[in-house]
């Protein structure tokens, strides 16, 4: 086997570690497996946010619909991220401008606002205790990356109306992040953060009630076309569906081998320390931080005060074969931002893969008749994921005549990786390094 064959097709190493969000969380009593020959009118592979969503509006709309889950409901992403839920894309508002022209990049605009109301509207809706707090900021570590994010800000005024948005100067960043670190930033009101898996089991608990039906450990196998509709397998059992949604994330990997060809598997990182005694974010509430650079920083403090930091993207290397050396590398990008932690006793790390895009925008789309995907939310997918779901819900409730919101981001053209597979893991590794050395120009 060529060396390029082997670093391509290794497996990815399971990241799980310790999360955080699972302490004191009841989880949710085991959803049989698929067994035997069934059928729905509905079948939605994926218990993420996404699929969750998904299940909820075709259910809501009438459907009888199964949920088929590879491992446990929000083992994926959803149960286990930053919990920054953001009104913005992760390849950036201006990236879909360009490629969408203006009218519809101001509808996507729109969306990234409305992704974030649907997942409030939904916490309110099912009742879900989930630590909501309102505030994200985004901070510029160089004084270059300042003037962009200041410039991008204006822009976002401008053009989108986003009155809402405040720019903060360095001093004002530091009265809500004690770190010397950073030369400005940008505050939004709406956007918040949340405990991720007490929101995704929440979810799952108002798709149950809706008479969803889950089946964990069920990790679809194979897909057939069939007269009607599409015959899905799983290792002891098959769905009879007419209508198909495929919300898989990054791993354990989307069942069709075209659409996993479309992203890369990207791994990033988080700690959890024990609750401070001196808090190092404040506000009312404090916010929840990323940072603006390639590989960015995002960290929060949690309900218990305990703060939450994310860091690195990973897609290969030692690193990801070696917890110690992740912890570590994790602690000590937490030591850069906040050096007064130094004492900080850790006691959690975990880690998780994201689905990133080659472009870094979201990629929803078709696969045949009645079968629908979403995938590509590229590190941004907390709040999106679930307009996602909705959005493909309503697809293929429309048949034909399709969805607008929908189609807009099925319009966006989409790379998949050059190699089919081969070369994917070796050109993420070099955007890796690369983007670590624009980090230190
Ligand atoms: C550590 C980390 C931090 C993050 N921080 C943030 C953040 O702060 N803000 C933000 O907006 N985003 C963040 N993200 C990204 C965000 O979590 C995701 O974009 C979002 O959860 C994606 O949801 P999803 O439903 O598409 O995918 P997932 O949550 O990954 O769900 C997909 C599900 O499909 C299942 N599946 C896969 N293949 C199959 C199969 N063949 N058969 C059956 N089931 C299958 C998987 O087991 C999984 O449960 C972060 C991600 C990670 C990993």
């Amino acid at each position: 086997m060529s060396l390029l064959r082997f670093l391509a097709e290794r497996p990815l190493p399971a990241l799980d570690g310790r999360c955080v969000y699972a302490d004191g969380v009841q989880p949710l009593p085991l959803r049989a497996p698929l067994r035997g020959a069934r059928s729905a009118q509905a079948c939605v592979v994926g218990a993420g946010i996404a699929g969750l969503c998904a299940a909820l509006e075709l259910a809501s709309q009438g459907q009888q619909v199964t949920l088929l889950e590879a491992r446990r409901i929000g083992s994926g992403a959803s149960g286990r991220n930053g919990g920054q839920a953001l009104a913005d894309y992760a390849c950036g508002i201006e990236a879909l401008e360009r490629r969408l022209g203006p009218a519809a990049a101001l509808r996507a605009w729109q969306l990234a606002e409305l992704a974030v109301q649907r997942l409030r509207q939904r916490i309110a809706d099912h009742a879900i205790d989930c630590e909501w707090a309102c505030g994200t900021l985004s901070v510029a570590r160089t004084p270059r990356d300042a003037a962009r994010l200041h410039a991008a800000l204006r822009h976002r005024q401008l053009h989108y109306g986003a009155a809402q948005l405040r720019w903060l100067e360095a001093p004002q960043v530091r009265r809500h992040v004690e770190s010397p670190l950073y030369h400005g930033g940008v505050y939004d009101p709406h956007g918040g953060q949340l405990q991720p898996l007490l929101y995704t089991l929440g979810l799952a608990r108002a798709a149950l009630r809706r008479g969803v039906e889950l089946h964990e450990q069920s990790q679809v196998l194979r897909i057939e076309r069939s007269a009607d509709g599409y015959l899905v397998h799983c290792a002891d059992g098959s769905l009879r569906a007419p209508r198909l949604l495929l919300a898989a994330g990054a791993v354990p990997g989307a069942p069709l081998r075209r659409l996993r060809a479309r992203v890369l598997p990207v791994a990033t990182c988080m700690l959890a320390t024990e609750p401070l005694t001196r808090p190092v974010l404040h506000g009312d509430p404090p916010p929840a931080v990323c940072d603006t650079c390639v590989i960015p920083d995002y960290y929060r403090q949690d309900a218990a005060g305990r703060l939450l930091f994310g860091s690195g993207a990973y897609h290969g290397g030692r690193v990801l074969r070696d917890p110690a050396l992740r912890r570590q590398r994790l602690r000590q990008a937490m030591l850069r931002v906040f050096p007064q932690l130094q004492h900080a006793r850790i006691t959690h790390d975990w880690g998780g893969w994201i689905d990133a895009s080659a472009n870094l925008a979201p990629d929803f789309g078709r696969v045949g008749p009645g079968a629908v995907y979403v995938q590509g939310f590229s590190g941004h997918g907390l709040a999106l994921s679930g307009l996602a779901g909705e959005l493909a819900a309503q697809a293929l409730l429309a048949g034909p005549a399709g969805c607008a919101d929908f189609e807009l981001f099925a319009a966006l053209r989409h790379a998949s990786l050059p190699g089919r597979g081969l070369l994917r893991r070796p050109l993420a590794a070099l955007g890796e390094i690369l983007g670590r050395l624009q980090q230190l120009l």
